[in-house]
């Protein structure tokens, strides 16, 4: 028997008119490094969004299907393209601002983008890439910018103001299925070619609703968030499409990422909620440690990407008073897959032990967990295997380019369709995820595995070391061995062998790097987290003892 239920399809352009009216006071925050922010209502951006979309429509000839890109930082603007380009039924292309020249100009061949947002902060890196993409044809400049470097440059330049001057205020809408694709966003690719995923408008609008779910990101009409991590990365987690539907204030900080004005941003605008790497809020920390400032309305912080160092955390809960809130997830997983909140029956002491997992999944997200025989683990809190995940926001495949096929490569996708992480990891009887390692960081020594994130957690627990990663190097005699890089904080003298000791006083004896070496910065990948592929390298090459 069917239900009587209408079937409305769920779209990225219902959530758009519903904030726009609903929400309609709502505020866009976006800093602007000057006296006073850039402050735009959900009704003022959602009018823009409208005229963006007749903009693209009647001037620059965008249609139904195409990929619109955006090479922006976070704010109002950028969220005024988020709404634009989905609805009108074209599909929003997040550039990732942080990656290299050769990997940008090939993300943006291999979508074939004709139209391209960008802030004008941002043309002193887009301009020399030019030549080298022969699809792109008009060029949209989002606030002020050295307009010289385009000089003979092939693609038309629009301001992206003047484009919307005098624009109808309302737009037909098509009627969208609601599988058709809404945005599409590339995996910064560390190993081989990035891979394009792409999103529906049943998916932005399904995990929406998660973003704002109480055990999520819990976000509401009575809240700002501070969104740190970039609109091109996983469509910040989720938040400025969450945002139109709850209703939640946004912060958006621009080009102003630097430790100094987010602590000013957060004393001057006191949002509620924040969301940002473990990068980020190391940063902050330090920042806020050498120069204390009021941050006492921030309540709830999403940290995910990489896991939260267990000090961090702490100190974030007995310094700073901030709850950071252990969140997990990828590119492919829209990105929300698990968020830690400790459940009910939860003593005290066992509080802190749940935190720090990376949490339990929403019903919409199935996880099983494939041991190394292929089998399926059971739920028991030891048992370790690769995690897969299947459900309507996760990935089912890659984009294959314009006209292209899908892309379902066996190392990412079972014979029976479930995402395959990459990631290893337990799960509790009462279904709480702790990782112990991405399947390609983790050292294999003599048989054994040994956790890079467990030796890093315990590492970056000491007082004088700021930062520490590990990786594998290979070994003669164990295969492979853990190679510890720290950065050790200002003024700091711990020797080797006083971490040694450390560790072992927390690891099993074997499990302790006999290898290490000092290092100024951890190298960052494009969205803030450890790159180990880069240590790797520079080991192999000889740079690093
Ligand atoms: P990339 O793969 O290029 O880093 P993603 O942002 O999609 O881009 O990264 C997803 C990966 O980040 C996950 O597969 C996992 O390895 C890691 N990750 C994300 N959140 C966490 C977390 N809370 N703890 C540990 N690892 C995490």
């Amino acid at each position: 028997m069917l239900s009587t239920m209408q079937d409305v399809p769920l779209t990225v352009t219902r959530i758009l008119v519903h904030g726009t009216h609903v929400h309609g006071r709502s505020v866009i925050t976006t800093w602007t490094g000057q006296d006073r922010p850039q402050r735009r209502t959900f009704r003022e951006a959602g009018e823009r969004a409208v005229r963006l979309a007749n903009a693209l429509h009647d001037e620059l000839g965008v249609r139904r299907g195409e990929p619109v890109a955006t090479l922006m930082w976070n704010n109002a603007e950028h969220v005024e393209a988020y709404f634009a380009i989905p609805a009108m039924g074209a599909v929003l292309h997040t550039l990732n601002l942080r990656l290299f020249a050769e990997q940008l100009t090939w993300i943006v061949n291999h979508a074939a983008d004709r139209v391209v947002l960008v802030n004008g902060s941002l043309l002193p890196m887009l301009a020399p890439l030019l030549p080298q993409l022969p699809t792109v044809e008009h060029l949209v400049v989002v606030g002020p910018g050295d307009l010289t470097l385009l000089e003979g440059c092939p693609p038309a330049v629009h301001d992206y103001e003047e484009l919307l001057a005098g624009r109808p205020t309302t737009y037909p809408w098509p009627e969208l299925d609601e599988r058709e694709a809404a945005a599409m966003c590339y995996t910064s690719g560390t190993t081989g070619d990035p891979k394009g995923v792409v999103f529906s408008h049943r998916s932005v609008y399904l995990h929406s609703m998660q973003v704002n779910s109480t055990e999520s990101m819990g976000l509401s009409s009575y809240d700002t968030s501070l969104v740190v991590v970039p609109m091109f990365h996983v469509n910040a987690w989720g938040i400025p499409h969450a945002a139109f539907m709850s209703g939640i204030g946004l912060l958006m900080p621009d080009r102003f990422l630097q430790p100094g004005p987010l602590a000013e941003m957060i004393e001057a605008e006191r949002p509620t909620h924040a969301a940002a790497v473990p990068t980020i809020w190391q940063a902050l920390l330090a920042e806020l440690t050498a120069k204390p400032r009021d941050i006492g309305a921030l309540k709830r912080v999403t940290i995910g990407g990489s896991a939260c160092p267990p000090a961090l955390m702490k100190a974030f809960d007995e310094q700073l008073k901030v709850r950071l809130v252990h969140a997990w997830g990828m590119t492919e997983t829209s990105p929300l897959g698990t968020t830690s909140f400790p459940p009910v029956y939860a003593t005290p002491e066992e509080e802190w032990g749940y935190r720090l997992t990376q949490g339990r999944f929403p019903a919409s997200v199935e996880p099983r967990l494939i041991g190394p025989d292929g089998s399926v683990m059971p739920w028991d809190g030891k048992s370790a295997g690769e995690l897969e995940v299947r459900g309507p926001w996760i990935t089912a495949a890659y984009y294959g380019g314009a006209g292209g096929e899908a892309l379902r490569p066996d190392d990412k996708f079972s014979p029976d369709g479930w995402l395959r992480t990459g990631d290893v990891g337990v799960i509790s009887e009462d279904g709480y995820l702790t990782l112990t390692d991405r399947a390609k960081d983790v050292i294999k020594s003599g048989g054994e595995w040994i956790s890079s994130v467990d030796l890093e957690n315990h590492l970056m627990a000491h007082p004088d070391v700021a930062e520490a990663a590990v990786v594998a190097v290979p070994d003669e005699k164990w295969g492979e061995r853990p190679l510890a890089t720290v950065v050790l904080r200002e003024g700091a003298a711990a020797g080797f062998e006083e971490l040694r000791a450390f560790l072992a006083e927390r690891m099993a004896r074997w499990q302790v790097p006999e290898r290490w070496t000092l290092v100024e910065e951890v190298p960052k990948t494009s969205v803030g987290k450890f790159n180990k592929k880069v240590l790797r390298t520079a080991y192999a090459e000889g740079r690093l003892d």
